[in-house]
């Protein structure tokens, strides 16, 4: 395994951060959950750890905020740990779909029948509704623990105000999910499964947080410091998988080539992305590009990537 010079990781993510500053101008915040729509555009946060679980953290990497669809490879990794693999991908594919994340029209026109990849809203709604536990209560609280289990602490917030403003307003998550029902594709109740995912979106984390859970996944599900084993091998490489070829929804394939890490973003501001065997990376940056990701989060994985080498393919 190839390691980071600590001198290399500290210098490369304060050059980033600094680099990403004046694009943030460029994007804009989320605004169709309204509770999202306060959030300072001009925030930039950074965190790195490396495979002995060292950290190195510039700008407003201790910001908190909604993980929302940064959510989804968390997800996806307990309900395989829970429920197994072949109950959901029985449910949901394994392939890219060109299409915004939550777009409607290929569960009604595609042969499959069931959403492209979990990663879509579409798919990770089905998600939820394996996760283990038998109300959406459990199973919100399942998936917060889990989450805070790989961010390397107790079990993680959640914001009520998101929350609630995502539950009131989420008419196309609504129809998407009535939609799954139809076909006979979630796992519990069609009002439980969208309480979970609204549940999941509004759980709180910082850069630093989704640079450890990173981390794990790029360690194959170990623990980076302690090697301790938080998921199978198989379920991490899965999941990583899936974020490379859906991770950025229509802008996967871009940032791949750019980039080549897997990576998930979400409305919040958020990335994750984990180099394989070498680092994960967590990012804060609320200002949008129009397809949805953070556009200082992607230039900073962009820069990290470039600067140590960090190419899985
Ligand atoms: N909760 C958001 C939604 O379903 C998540 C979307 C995202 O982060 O991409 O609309």
């Amino acid at each position: 395994m190839r390691t980071i010079e600590q001198a290399d990781a500290r210098a490369a993510v304060e050059r980033a951060v600094q680099a990403a500053r004046p694009l943030a101008r460029e994007g804009a915040v989320a605004s169709y959950i309204p509770a999202l729509a306060g959030a300072d555009s001009s925030l930039v946060g950074l965190a790195l750890v490396d495979s002995d679980g060292r950290a190195f953290e510039s700008g407003d990497s201790r910001r908190r905020f909604t993980m929302q669809s940064v959510s989804k490879p968390l997800a996806l990794a307990l309900a395989m740990e829970s429920a197994g693999e072949d109950a959901v991908f029985s449910r949901v594919g394994k392939e890219p779909t060109g299409d915004p994340f939550n777009s409607i029209i290929r569960l009604e026109t595609s042969e499959r029948r069931k959403p492209f990849n979990p990663l879509i809203n579409a798919g990770a709604i089905v998600v939820s509704s394996l996760l283990p536990g038998s109300g959406a209560s459990e199973k919100g609280e399942a998936f917060r623990a889990f989450a805070g289990r790989l961010a390397g602490r107790g079990t993680l917030e959640r914001d009520e105000e998101v929350f609630r403003s995502e539950r009131e307003t989420g008419a196309r998550n609504r129809s998407i999910a009535w939609f799954l029902a139809e076909l006979g594709l979630l796992a519990c109740p069609v009002d439980d499964a969208l309480e979970v995912y609204f549940r999941q979106c509004a759980a709180l984390v910082d850069a630093l947080d989704l640079a450890r859970i990173g981390a794990v996944f790029a360690l194959d599900g170990l623990e980076p410091g302690t090697g301790e084993r938080l998921m199978a091998a198989r379920t991490a490489r899965v999941v990583k998988a899936l974020m490379f070829t859906c991770g950025l929804y229509d802008e996967s394939g871009e940032f791949g080539v750019d980039a080549g890490i897997p990576a998930k973003s979400g409305v919040g501001g958020g990335l994750m992305a984990a180099a394989p065997g070498r680092c994960g990376i967590g990012s804060y940056g609320p200002a949008l590009d129009r397809r949805g990701n953070s556009v200082a989060g992607l230039a900073m994985a962009r820069a990290l990537s470039a600067e140590l080498g960090l190419y899985a393919l």
